[in-house]
């Protein structure tokens, strides 16, 4: 175990995949596992640090690499860091895999991998219907691509798996590879 290990959680999957409800349960979980936690939050990304930016392909690009300089920065001192943007485009998520280890963090991308469908049938946000009626042109997974991870650390079937079956399986993999200590050696 190295509790001053720096990690970046990942997460990637279309709208409404549940990367935003994974990501606000586990921080509190590694919290209580002793560590320092930053959520780095999509939708709360695009209103401050990328505000302004739309969803060109160029402008997609420039909002992770924004996010992943930030992740970056955090997990090289030690922090718990969990970010959940769609991410679409896998050599951006690539590169910013890159960066991260190449600056001695863990880097564990989890693929929040409910189908179109799954997303779409649940449309917690009304985005897929607006984007259905042409109001919301390059919406991802409508008319513009999501590329799913080729190796993701963890996959969670999002669409049909409870939150907690997901968040249990990437609490082991965290607790596998020696980040978070498992339940019964945190100390009260
Ligand atoms: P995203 O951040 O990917 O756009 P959200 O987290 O905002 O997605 O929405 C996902 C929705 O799906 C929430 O209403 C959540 O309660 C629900 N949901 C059902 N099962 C799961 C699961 N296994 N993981 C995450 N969210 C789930």
């Amino acid at each position: 175990m190295n509790e001053s290990q720096g990690f970046v959680v990942w997460f990637t999957g279309l709208s409404g995949a549940g990367k935003s409800t994974l990501a606000e349960r586990l921080a509190p979980i590694l919290r209580e596992r002793g560590r320092k936690v930053e959520v780095l939050d999509g939708d709360v990304v695009r209103t401050n640090l990328s505000k302004g930016l739309g969803f060109s392909k160029e402008d997609r690009d420039t909002n992770i690499r924004r996010i992943g300089f930030v992740a970056n920065l955090l997990a090289r001192n030690g922090v718990a860091v969990i970010t959940a943007a769609i991410s679409p485009y896998r050599e951006v998520r690539d590169e910013v895999r890159r960066l991260v280890e190449g600056d001695g963090s863990v880097f564990v991308e989890v693929y929040a991998a409910a189908t179109l469908e799954e997303c779409e049938a649940r449309d917690v946000k009304g985005l897929y219907a607006e984007a259905r009626a042409g109001k919301r042109p390059g919406f991802t997974g409508i008319d513009d691509p999501y590329e799913p991870p080729l190796a993701p650390e963890v996959v969670c079937h999002t669409g049909k798996e409870s939150v907690e079956e997901c968040l249990a399986r990437i609490v082991r993999y965290l607790e596998s590879r020696g980040l978070i200590p498992v339940a019964a050696e945190v100390r009260s």
